[in-house]
């Protein structure tokens, strides 16, 4: 029975997480190894200054007092009663999409399984703020999807990252396989005052702009596809590498 670890970025309480693991679970064992509490837009960061705490809430559900890729290294190494043969960590209330991609907790937590050489995925829905989550449209796309690389196995050094369009099921177009497109933002740093007219600054919210280059994975998700692009963990910008050493 394939042994699956479940994790995320928004703590072990998310709801996203559970309906995962619930959904996976029908694949094998899935076991939830999560940070205790919301680390979204940590990023792949590993905690190094303090020691981490492994708590069992219940069979199979654990939590570490860390960020993703903490559980994930800790988890893989530590916790687990063997190497899994899968990470999945999800489901994100949000998307990952372009530019994201490099603060996304998420996505951080697929890139440490890759790294640890386990077939790792990335799952987010894509909503717009306040809209209600239909978790279990993306749960059904990640068991398919999970069935799929439990069957044939993941490229080496490579993840998928998977967006999900907030829609009913009926309304999801198909899958596309994509790029990584550019997600900018205008507005995101919102200047406040404390009481005493200190100024200060928060990162967050602000208006998303799309980019219009066509086979993105912001183009799939908009046009209401399930986007899954494979990302590498080797970032070299091959095309560039050449043209130096050819000079
Ligand atoms: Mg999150």
């Amino acid at each position: 029975m394939p042994l699956i670890m479940i994790t995320n970025d928004d703590g072990v309480d998310a709801p996203g997480l559970r309906i995962l693991a619930e959904a996976l679970g029908t694949l094998g064992r899935a076991i939830i190894i999560a940070p205790e509490r919301d680390n979204s837009a940590a990023s792949h960061s590993l905690t190094m200054r303090r020691p981490l705490r492994v708590r069992e809430i219940s069979a199979d559900v654990y939590a570490i007092d860390g960020t993703p890729a903490d559980c994930v290294m800790v988890g893989i190494k530590k916790v687990l009663p063997a190497r899994p043969d899968l990470v999945a960590s999800g489901i994100n209330p949000g998307a990952n999409l372009g530019d994201d991609i490099n603060y996304s907790g998420t996505v951080s937590a697929a890139r440490e399984g890759t790294l640890l050489e386990i077939p790792s995925l990335a799952v987010s829905l894509a909503t717009a703020n306040g809209e209600p989550c239909l978790y279990p449209v993306a749960a059904r796309q990640a068991l398919i999807l999970a069935a799929e690389l439990l069957e044939r196995g993941m490229p080496p050094n490579t993840l998928f990252n998977v967006n999900v369009p907030n829609r009913p099921a009926v309304e999801i177009l198909g899958r596309r396989y994509t790029r990584q497109g550019r997600r900018l933002y205008d507005n995101a740093i919102q200047e406040t005052f404390d009481p005493w007219g200190q100024r200060h600054y928060w990162i967050g919210g602000g208006t998303p702009r799309w980019s219009k280059e066509p086979e993105t994975d912001v183009q799939a998700v908009q046009a209401g596809y399930v986007s899954v692009t494979p990302l590498h963990l080797d970032m070299t910008n091959h095309q560039v590498l050449q043209g130096l050493l050819a000079k």
